[in-house]
């Protein structure tokens, strides 16, 4: 069953969030083209929550080995941090969620490794503007299959393609809870229905060819299976009578 927030509740997320929102932003200022590695920003990432007094959501979570997931390129999401520099031209995806004071909140953003090439600039445009087309449709007696419609077809009409093995989640006392799926394709009128104090999270994953991805060996990564490039553009957000919130910011 899906749990409801209380107003005092979401307030407690809405910190867990600030701390996410910071410590992304923190980590994308940290990066240097070609010096760089995804270990060393999830070490920062690790120093970052703790010092908030948090921790990690992602550490150990399934037995995932790291503070965050760290994806490159064609890494759609769950890569595991690596001591490979990061290259000028790249694209990083960072993914994490912090647990403070019993209650989670999980955020990513795609950056851009110093000048990279337009139509890599397209993709995260048009993924980040997907996750607000969803966002918008966050409404109190709206439902699930709402959110995700406009997102499909806000990436769809881009010309890109909207990855189906992963979707987002509820999320609260736990990374993911009830609802147990949140889309980011699908029709709208369909699924649960929307209700005051819901917390989930909306992640479109974007690919720039086919919407197919593969698991590597480690069991974690998730690339494309054209190898061509991916996006990850996600937000904690809570549904109110009152309007949707966004909890993954800064202030
Ligand atoms: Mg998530």
């Amino acid at each position: 069953m899906t749990h409801l927030k209380s107003r005092a509740e979401i307030e407690k997320m809405r910190a867990s969030g600030r701390v996410v929102a910071r410590t992304l932003r923190l980590m994308s200022e940290a990066i240097v083209p070609g010096k760089t590695t995804p270990a060393e920003l999830d070490a920062l990432a690790g120093r970052i929550v703790e010092e908030a007094g948090g921790t990690p959501s992602f550490l150990n979570y399934r037995g995932f080995p790291a503070n965050t997931c760290i994806s490159v390129n064609k890494v759609v999401v769950h890569g595991i941090p690596t001591n490979v520099p990061l290259e000028e031209g790249d694209i990083v995806s960072l993914d994490m969620g912090v647990l403070l004071d019993g209650w989670h909140a999980d955020g990513a953003w795609t950056y851009a490794v110093g000048r990279i090439e337009k139509e890599a600039q397209r993709l995260l445009n048009v993924t980040e503007e997907s996750l607000y087309q969803g966002i918008a449709k966050a409404r109190v007696g709206n439902r699930i299959g709402d959110i995700a419609s406009a997102v499909q077809k806000y990436v769809e009409k881009n010309g890109y393609s909207v990855v189906r093995d992963l979707v987002g989640h509820g999320i609260g006392r736990k990374l993911h809870e009830e609802p147990a799926s949140v889309p980011n394709f699908g029709y709208p009128g369909k699924g649960e229905m929307l209700k005051d104090g819901m917390t989930i999270c909306i992640e479109p994953m974007v690919n720039q060819g086919t919407y197919k991805v593969q698991t590597l060996p480690d069991k974690w990564t998730l690339v494309t299976s054209d190898g061509k490039l991916s996006a990850h553009f996600e937000h904690t957000i809570a549904i109110t009578r009152e309007g949707v919130e966004i909890l993954t910011l800064e202030a």
